[in-house]
């Protein structure tokens, strides 16, 4: 019997690897698919790989699926994502969708006993604490999609506890490694989004850039792996061959390299114990010739700081942290923002709303808003 996959955020960057990885991969059957408002994709991958029940979280993009699309039924909004999570009858979902919209998705996921797939990232940014105890709760298990993530699972997994002394994630610096603080102030969205080793969805690639997305993996990997945040490093790496590292008690470290290619760790997450073949090149390290490594430049880059901060703080500061980069991100990609001023919004947010405790989703879901509004004020502030 095939597993039975679930894909949300099937149109975006990580979902249509997955279904290229999916495409090769007998032992899965797609029983739903999600987008945004990208209805005709979506209703072209419907058709393709013959699910009955696809969601959108648009109400128009929606209506307009269900008219050209007859063969099964079009679900609507976070509801209907939902709705899909706890009617496809799935046991695995792959939850490829981005920003804190993912939220809502990964507990229902998790609180059906469901196993996920988890590359929104942004779902352990916000409610780490209450997601891993859902899991830890139902017993559904939660298989990182992140190659960085990735790596340190596989890394970790036959290690006994105590033994890990320190994770160590790789970023690769993004368009800027190298450049002064005053030499960012002028950078164009074009140049921002021209990753130069991954090929990613727009925010992530702008998260790369200002380097926010490590310290949201940095959080991420807190959870995942129950490690404090004091033995969670983070190193500038610019060829991306080598995703992760782990420094043993015994002064060993261990390393996971390969080139990047997400297809990678989605195929390791949809099969996990098992591997399959996925047609990427051998690494061959004489090719290659030489790996390099740096530190980050915390002046250059805050947002690194200003996550390790919001983690410190804990409660809602993540979660504040996250919606307040998403409206930022969001601001500079419609050019309403410099590059800057992301890391300013982020941290004038942060500010104006202290942490609170995280008693239930709930409380999540009111700081997010909240954080939304404050951020979008100070986005007119720092345009
Ligand atoms: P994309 O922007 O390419 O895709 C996002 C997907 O989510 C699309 O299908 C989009 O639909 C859908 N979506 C967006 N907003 C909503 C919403 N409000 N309701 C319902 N669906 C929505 O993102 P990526 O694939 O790049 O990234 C997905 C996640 O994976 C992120 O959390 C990212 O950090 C993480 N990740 C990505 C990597 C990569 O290589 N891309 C690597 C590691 C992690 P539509 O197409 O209609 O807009």
């Amino acid at each position: 019997m095939p597993r039975r996959l679930l894909i949300l955020g099937s149109t975006g960057s990580i979902g249509t690897q997955a279904l290229d990885v999916v495409s090769r991969a007998p032992d899965l059957e797609v029983v739903g698919l999600s987008a945004g408002s990208q209805w005709e994709p979506l209703v072209r991958q419907a058709r393709e790989t013959g699910v009955t029940r696809i969601a959108l979280g648009d109400p128009d993009a929606a209506a307009r699926a269900a008219e050209a699309w007859t063969d099964g039924e079009v679900l609507v909004g976070a509801e209907g994502l939902v709705r899909l999570v706890l009617e496809s009858g799935a046991d695995l979902v792959l939850n490829a969708l981005v920003g804190s919209a993912g939220l809502g998705p990964t507990v229902a996921t998790l609180g059906e006993g469901i196993d996920l797939a988890l590359a929104n990232k942004e779902s352990l940014v916000v409610g780490g604490e209450l997601v891993m105890q859902l899991a830890e709760a139902t017993g559904a298990r939660i298989i990182p999609v992140d190659s960085e993530h990735s790596a340190l699972h596989q890394l970790i997994a036959h290690e006994r506890p105590g033994t890990v002394e320190q994770l160590v994630i790789t970023a690769s610096g993004g368009p800027f490694r190298g450049r002064a603080r005053a030499e960012l102030e002028d950078v164009t969205v074009e140049e921002a989004l021209n990753h130069p080793t991954w090929a990613m969805g727009g925010k992530i690639t702008i998260d790369s850039a200002t380097l926010m997305n490590k310290g949201l993996e940095v959080i991420e990997a807190h959870h995942l792996f129950g490690t404090p945040y004091d033995r969670i490093k983070v190193v500038v790496h610019p060829q991306s061959i080598v995703h992760a590292l782990v420094n043993l008690c015994d002064g060993a470290t261990l390393a996971h390299l390969g080139h990047p290619d997400m297809r990678v760790p989605i195929a390791y997450a949809l099969h996990e114990p098992d591997r399959v073949d996925v047609p990427v090149r051998t690494l061959d390290l004489a090719e290659v010739g030489s790996l390099t490594f740096e530190p980050v430049d915390d002046e250059a880059f805050p947002c690194l700081r200003l996550a390790r901060e919001a983690a410190v703080a804990g409660g809602t500061a993540p979660c504040v942290l996250n919606a307040a980069n998403e409206v930022a991100v969001h601001a500079f990609l419609g050019g309403r923002l410099p590059f800057l001023g992301i890391a300013a919004v982020i941290e004038a947010t942060l500010e104006a709303l202290p942490a609170q405790p995280v008693r239930a989703f709930e409380s999540l879901y009111e700081a997010d808003r909240e954080a939304r509004a404050v951020a979008a004020e100070q986005v007119a502030v720092h345009a």
